[in-house]
């Protein structure tokens, strides 16, 4: 069983993308175009967010939601210590300092009371992630920002359209970078990300830095780069916007399932969703102390799962020169040893899920 179908063939969503793509080929118009303005004006509207900037994909999204915001070399920024590596390479791409905290580990995200023993006169911003899907209590983070002058920047790549108290993420922090990478829950067939913000300022910024630093053709303001939706990607996924909160509910609708029938599963645990979230299931992970065997036994009977991620962010390669070592962030360091995600597409089959459970089931009791 695979791990992940991107669903193309559904047959209402692909009528949808051909439509898509129809209208950019018979338009003739390529970059920056009514397609990014549609996509752009709907997926605001969805977020609850003044604006949306489509850029290139989800690492840019940060990378140019931070240097909009001014987070420069010199300054300290605050990551989840447990996050996929983008968060942290983003930061080093504007020449700050990563500054680790451990996450929850029953809800895998950032906290404020994990955030506020880290701030120092030098920090200038905290990106909290809504990792796998389960977001960010937001309200305390913003309210220790305001008392410390710091950016909140929420990486979003795995959460569009979980709630937070009721409210969509893309509209909570003073900004949001999301990923449209295909497996996202909302995907593109291709590279895409945007920044989502109500802040006139900062979003103006973000448009002329992922256009060269040009608002005025041939007019560069700032060295900015080059990181642009495209319309035929606006296009594919104005389309799939439309059909976001069928494929969270299905999603949810699995996740139950997963949940009901593991219930109990020895050595297991599961994941949880705190009482005022809506978590929207980007994966399923479980932790399991027999991680790495559990995984070879699924496979063994033709089971395809992943984890998210191995290798904690402080003892990868690339970041060797902030000097940690392992024991720094235990927690960060146990969930990398014992995490598993396990297969989870809108469009999986019901009786597939169970599949997974009682191949899990039935080795655990033993
Ligand atoms: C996918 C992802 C990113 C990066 O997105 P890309 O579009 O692949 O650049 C950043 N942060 C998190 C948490 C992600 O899952």
């Amino acid at each position: 069983m695979k791990f992940f179908d991107l669903g193309l063939d559904e047959p209402g969503l692909r009528a949808a993308l051909d439509e898509g793509y129809r209208r950019v080929m018979d338009r003739g118009w390529a970059i920056l175009g009514p397609e990014l303005e549609a996509f752009e004006a709907e997926f605001a509207a969805y977020c609850g967010a003044d604006q949306a900037i489509g850029v290139g994909n989800g690492l840019d999204a940060l990378v140019l939601a931070l240097r909009a915001a001014g987070v420069t070399p010199g300054a300290e920024v605050i990551v989840p210590a447990h996050t996929f590596a983008a968060t942290w390479l983003a930061v080093e791409a504007v020449g700050a300092a990563v500054v680790p905290v451990e996450v929850d580990p029953e809800s895998f995200v950032l906290t404020a009371a994990a955030i506020a023993p880290a701030i120092t006169p030098r920090t200038a911003a905290v990106i909290p992630v809504s990792l796998y899907g389960h977001p960010v209590d937001m309200a305390p983070i913003l309210e220790l920002a305001a008392r410390h002058r710091l950016f909140v920047l929420e990486d979003a790549a795995q959460s569009h359209g979980a709630l937070s108290h009721g409210r969509r993420t893309g509209g909570l922090a003073h900004a949001t970078a999301f990923s449209f990478y295909p497996t996202k829950n909302l995907g593109a067939v291709g590279d895409a990300g945007a920044v989502t913000t109500s802040d006139a300022g900062l979003a103006e910024k973000i448009r002329m830095l992922r256009n060269y630093g040009s608002r005025r053709k041939y007019l560069h303001e700032i060295a900015g780069v080059n990181s642009r939706l495209d319309e035929l990607q606006a296009a594919f996924l104005r389309a799939r916007l439309e059909r976001l909160d069928e494929a969270n509910t299905r999603r949810r609708e699995r996740a139950a399932r997963y949940s009901w029938r593991l219930a109990g599963a020895n050595g297991l645990s599961l994941p949880a969703e705190a009482a005022w979230a809506r978590h929207v299931y980007h994966l399923y992970v479980v932790r399991s102390p027999e991680r790495d065997a559990l995984q070879a036994r699924l496979a063994a009977e033709g089971i395809e799962t992943l984890i998210h991620y191995p290798t904690a962010c402080h003892l990868q390669p690339a970041f060797a020169h902030l000097g940690y070592r392992r024991g720094d962030f235990p927690i960060a360091e146990a969930l990398a040893d014992e995490v598993l995600s396990l297969p989870l597409w809108p469009g999986m089959p019901l009786e597939d899920v169970d599949r997974v459970a009682a191949a899990i089931s039935s080795g655990s009791s033993g």
